[in-house]
């Protein structure tokens, strides 16, 4: 402090001695003189560092920081510091919030900061897209603006928050949202978006494929019980009455058999825990017994051929290519009116393995084809249940293609017939 009021001093000090001197030699008056000139140089001098260092403060940036001597210059490397570090700090948060923006922006979760009158204050892209919110043109926007939908504004109302809103954005109509709000930070909020349309998909898809399964089993189940109970009620029933029931009863057993037999084989080719387990498979044998399979069920109504344009193996499971080779080969004589005609192939195209079966029955309209490997997707449910159709035959061979990296391609004309056509990658085949 003392060193401080030295230094300050010192222009005067020095101006006094020399005064001093000059009142010795010359007169007071030019000592008094002397003074003043001093005095006067010193507050000139001030008032100008006074004026840099208010012109820098209206613009205060470090390159323009003014140079000064002695006090000043301390003045000014003091400021020069400060303001170095304030720069500093502020990169620091700058760059802090920019780890906080790329965090939440790769939340796989919409963020939206709600004030206390509900006004969009901050959200991530995710948000964004969920609410068609653009944060620069929608910023303190009031949300229920945005989102008008009545179950929305009664949510935001609330002040229970526990159980999270499902909701269908008005813009996004096939989108399923779940939406939770967070209150924090006293009267903001966080309202947390979740898109769970693939999620809400599945869960139908369980829904409909358990009421399928149990609108299947329930008409032969319905018949048999009708005949158990006929058969009780009416012991004496005549011996060729008696064999028709039993022969009915076998009939609809056989099919709810073969849907549990379906229904297994699809959760197996579903399952995680069942990989494809590959060999080479002797395609002239497999292909032959599939042509006698065929055979033996058309029970010479249909002419069945089987041609095999180039005789090579193909890397898979032997076991899944018989299955989905059968179900394609039976559909093809459930299908086909007696007398019709029935082609199986065995060839390449493009150096891609192909197994085709042609078909001159029924056809399929258009509108349809898209569609029948949805399970218990049927063109003509009477004609499919007659024939002992599962309705699940074709998703079977989707799966057992996918399982191959094959594609199943369907060309079929109403009235004139089909070909299902398996087209296998042509890695897999074996020369
Ligand atoms: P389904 O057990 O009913 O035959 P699929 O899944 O095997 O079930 O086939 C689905 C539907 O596709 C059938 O119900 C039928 O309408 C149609 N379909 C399949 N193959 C043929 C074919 N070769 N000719 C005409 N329609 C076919």
């Amino acid at each position: 402090m003392l060193d401080f009021w030295f230094r300050a001093s010192q222009p005067i000090l020095y101006g006094g001695i020399v005064a001093a001197v000059l009142w010795g030699v010359f007169s007071a008056t030019v000592a008094l003189l002397f003074l003043l000139l001093v005095l006067l140089a010193t507050m000139v001098y001030r008032a100008r560092q006074l004026y840099k260092l208010g012109v820098w403060l209206n613009d205060p940036r470090i390159e323009t920081i003014p140079e000064a001597d002695g006090l000043w210059d301390e003045v000014f490397a003091a400021l020069y510091k400060m303001v170095k570090q304030h720069k500093q700090t502020k990169q620091e948060l700058a760059e802090e919030l920019q780890h906080i923006e790329q965090a939440t922006a790769a939340l796989p979760e919409g963020v939206v900061i709600l004030n206390d009158a509900n006004r969009i204050e901050w959200c991530n892209p995710l948000a964004g897209q969920h609410f068609s919110v653009d944060i620069e043109r929608d910023y303190m926007q009031d949300i229920t603006y945005l989102m008008r939908q009545p179950e929305f504004v009664e949510y935001l109302a609330e002040s229970n928050f526990s159980e999270p809103l499902m909701m269908t954005p008005a813009r996004h109509d096939d989108m399923v949202l779940s939406i939770k709000l967070i209150p924090y930070g006293g009267d903001k909020r966080l309202m947390i978006s979740r898109d769970i349309t693939q999620l809400e998909r599945i869960e139908a898809m369980r829904r409909d494929f358990v009421a399928n399964v149990s609108h299947e089993l329930r008409t032969p189940l319905t018949v048999v019980n009708g005949y158990v109970e006929n058969l009780q009620d009416m012991p004496d029933l005549a011996r060729e009455d008696r064999q028709r029931a039993l022969q009915l009863m076998a009939e609809q057993t056989r099919r709810m058999e073969n849907l549990v037999a379906d229904l297994l084989t699809l959760s197996r080719l579903e399952s995680d825990q069942n990989p494809l387990r590959e060999e080479a498979v002797d395609m002239a044998a497999l292909l032959d017994e599939s042509c006698r399979e065929g055979m033996l069920l058309s029970n010479g109504r249909h002419a069945l051929r089987l041609e095999v344009a180039r005789a090579f193996n193909l890397a898979g499971n032997r076991e899944e290519l018989h299955s989905a080779f059968g179900n394609l080969v039976s559909n093809a004589i459930r299908y086909t009116p007696e007398g019709g005609e029935i082609l199986l192939r065995w060839g390449e195209r493009s150096g891609q393995p192909v197994f085709s079966v042609q078909d001159s029955g029924i056809g399929i309209a258009p509108q349809h084809i898209p569609r029948l490997t949805e399970r218990f997707y049927r063109v003509d449910r009477s004609r499919s249940r007659e024939t002992g159709g599962t309705g699940l035959g074709l998703a079977i061979v989707k799966h057992i293609a996918m399982r191959h990296q094959a594609k199943l391609e369907v060309l079929s004309e109403e009235g004139k017939g089909s070909t299902f056509a398996l087209v296998f990658p042509a890695g897999r085949a074996a020369r």
